[in-house]
């Protein structure tokens, strides 16, 4: 990606974390070098090296901390050896943080002097970007927005507590509170809550009440000048999550409410690959950062 944000190669491959640290260090290099040859760029072109991952991650030490999705490279460092093989700064961000530079550097969040962004898929996201620069809590990490509670009674989250957002609007959370009905994925949920199917509606209508609660905290503590809700169900139903966040913000009464836009994501899963990239940019060439750019 150029300075400017436009993606001159682009290439997709598995993970494959299972295959080990190393094998994954020599096949992002060769990727490195491929997309340099495929370009026509030589070596010395590039200035930086962006990587969006799935967290916990520790973007001062460049160490790898998910036991979860990335076991075999958990306590591995990426970025020392990344920056020995291709001889430039190599940057390391959670994709949720990624993808949230992403969007405020070139999609959704253009413009916008704070934002706070959140993702609704499989689990629930979060991420602030106050000023231009990532809002980081003590260790380096972000905020756990998904674990922000919600609802007094509601359903019990993984974290040991329960009513988290997490808990009850995300697709995981979805797909279980519909399966008390026969619904098979929160996909079905929507589908039968569309056609007047009144269980389904009830799910729906506390994942709404779940939304709309959790945009009023956000709102409240970080008083961001705009919301970016992303993530594949909100592609899938942007309506459904747009309506109870504005209906939230236009309650409040304590807030110049009438500063804070609320948009969807507009890059969809290049967000990271897009801040991720930017980030690594400014972090290298401290000459070209604007002051409140600054890490
Ligand atoms: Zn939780």
């Amino acid at each position: 990606m150029t300075h400017t944000g436009d993606v001159i190669q682009y290439r997709v491959f598995p993970t494959e974390a299972e295959q080990g640290f190393n094998r994954a260090i020599r096949r992002i290099v060769t990727a490195v070098r491929e997309i340099l040859r495929a370009a026509d760029l030589p070596p010395g072109e590039l200035a930086a090296v962006g990587i969006g991952c799935a967290g916990p991650v520790n973007p001062r030490t460049g160490e790898i901390n998910n036991p979860y999705t990335l076991s075999g490279w958990n306590h591995c460092n990426i970025v020392e050896p990344l920056e020995r093989e291709l001889g430039v700064p190599v940057c390391l961000e959670n994709d949720a943080d990624a993808a949230a530079l992403g969007e405020f550097y070139f999609g959704a969040g253009q413009g916008a002097e704070s934002m706070v962004m959140l993702t609704f898929g499989t689990g629930i996201g979060g991420a602030a970007v106050l000023r231009g620069q990532l809002y980081r809590g003590v260790a380096g990490e972000h905020p756990e927005i998904g674990h922000v509670t919600v609802a007094a009674e509601g359903a019990a989250c993984y974290c040991g507590r329960t009513g988290c957002l997490e808990s009850i609007a995300s697709g995981t959370a979805l797909a279980a509170a519909g399966k008390k009905f026969g619904f098979g994925s929160a996909a079905e949920v929507f589908a039968a809550a569309a056609s007047g199917q009144p269980e389904a509606a009830r799910v729906l209508q506390t994942a709404r009440a779940a939304v709309d609660a959790a945009i009023w905290t956000l709102v409240h503590t970080f008083l961001p000048a705009r919301i970016v809700l992303g993530g594949g169900m909100v592609e899938a139903h942007p309506g459904f999550f747009l309506e109870p966040a504005r209906a939230a913000i236009a309650r409040a009464t304590q807030i110049p409410r009438d500063y804070i836009t609320v948009a969807i994501a507009q890059l969809g899963n290049r967000a990271g690959l897009a801040g991720a990239a930017r980030w690594a940019m400014l972090r290298a060439q401290p000459e070209q950062k604007h002051h409140s750019e600054v890490p």
